[in-house]
């Protein structure tokens, strides 16, 4: 009788087990992985082009089931190399404005898609309609993705490859685009989603047509804010950083965001023109916003300037190079208290943490 209670009891445990083991190891988990961290057009030290790769799964996938990326500067794909990211394994593709420095690095990409992925599925490429300006030019992401594959294309390469392989499809990588375009608004709203991930954007401040998204997953939730700054583009102003970022990062668990350090602002003379500098979010106010929103993370990327750079573009580093503590004091001098990452390449963050 002992006996088959034990017995029992031992089915039941490993029953329990089988049940429960699988379900305790597939939590939900998001990895955030800086692609690049260059600020603007210039070529530093090797650092790729701004880029942010948010990865969503649970453990048994390694947190990668879903793999977004935002934005895709120069180098991106070198980076998503190194973590063996490959382009066929994206799912979206975002772009906050169209600024070579946050878009050269998706040619690249979509000609290794083309090249190896032709029979699909779409890559879906998500990003602000077409704004017309005053000054009477179009910024155009729609018209970006359509001629992704031009000059590879004109070049011959297209049709070349094709006659070697042709599951590739003649007309280029632009034909594995799934074009997906908003109005930008100033409240959140969802432009992206797929099984339990959401992605929501709003318009911000920076040039024509750029926008700020937020990834919400049961793992947790990341804010790109992109290059985004004050819709008033000087002082006096509350703050350098977005009012617009600001509500659509309530609540949320990482902030990744553009800086620029103070240090290159018009009180100094760093000969950096002043709209330059402050059409950018100052490390200091990015804390300060970090804090009033309850974010637990701050990632600065897009450092302007770059640490360790002798000179951003044409202008000088009044004080001279800029290592991770200045960046840290910058955004500390702002009370957050939470975790902040002065963004490397490739710098990661795990939600939630092991
Ligand atoms: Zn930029």
């Amino acid at each position: 009788m002992t006996l088959r209670i034990i017995g029992a009891a031992a089915f039941a445990a490993v029953a329990w087990l089988a049940v429960s083991l699988p379900a305790a190891q597939a939590a939900p988990c998001l990895i955030v992985t800086l692609t690049g961290t260059q600020s603007g057009p210039p070529a530093v030290n090797g650092l790729a082009g701004a880029g942010t790769l948010v990865r969503y799964g649970d453990d048994l996938n390694g947190c990668g089931a879903m793999k977004l990326l935002f934005d895709a500067g120069r180098g991106t794909n070198m980076r998503l190399s190194q973590i063996g990211v490959s382009p066929g394994q994206l799912d979206a593709v975002f772009f906050t404005h169209m600024h070579s420095d946050h878009t050269e690095g998706f040619a690249d990409i979509m000609m290794l898609r083309w090249t190896y992925n032709s029979k699909g599925p779409k890559l879906d490429v998500v990003c602000s309609a077409d704004a017309a300006t005053p000054m009477g030019f179009t910024i155009s992401c729609r018209k970006f993705a359509q001629h992704i594959g031009d000059p590879f294309l004109e070049s011959g390469e297209i049709a070349q490859r094709n006659s070697e392989d042709k599951a590739r499809v003649l007309g280029g990588p632009a034909e594995l685009i799934n074009l997906i375009t908003f109005e930008p608004t100033n409240e959140p709203q969802v432009v992206w989603t797929s099984g339990d991930v959401k992605v929501s954007a709003i318009r911000s401040s920076h040039i024509v047509g750029h926008a700020s998204y937020r990834v919400d997953t049961p793992a947790g939730s990341v804010v790109i804010g992109g290059d985004a700054g004050n819709d008033i583009p000087a002082p006096p102003r509350s703050s350098s950083t977005s009012e617009e970022v600001e509500k659509l990062a309530q609540g949320a668990d990482v902030i990744v965001h553009s800086t620029m350090h103070p240090v290159m602002g018009p009180d100094r003379d760093s000969g950096m023109p002043p709209l330059v500098f402050y059409r950018q979010s100052s490390a200091t106010d990015l804390g300060a916003m970090a804090k009033r929103v309850g974010a637990k993370y701050l990632m600065l990327t897009h450092l302007g300037p770059p640490m360790g750079a002798l000179k951003q573009g044409p202008y000088k580093i009044p004080g001279g190079p800029l290592t991770e503590a200045d960046y840290r004091k910058a955004v500390e001098a702002s009370g957050f208290t939470g975790t902040t990452i002065v963004g490397t390449d490739l710098a990661s963050l795990r939600l939630p943490p092991k």
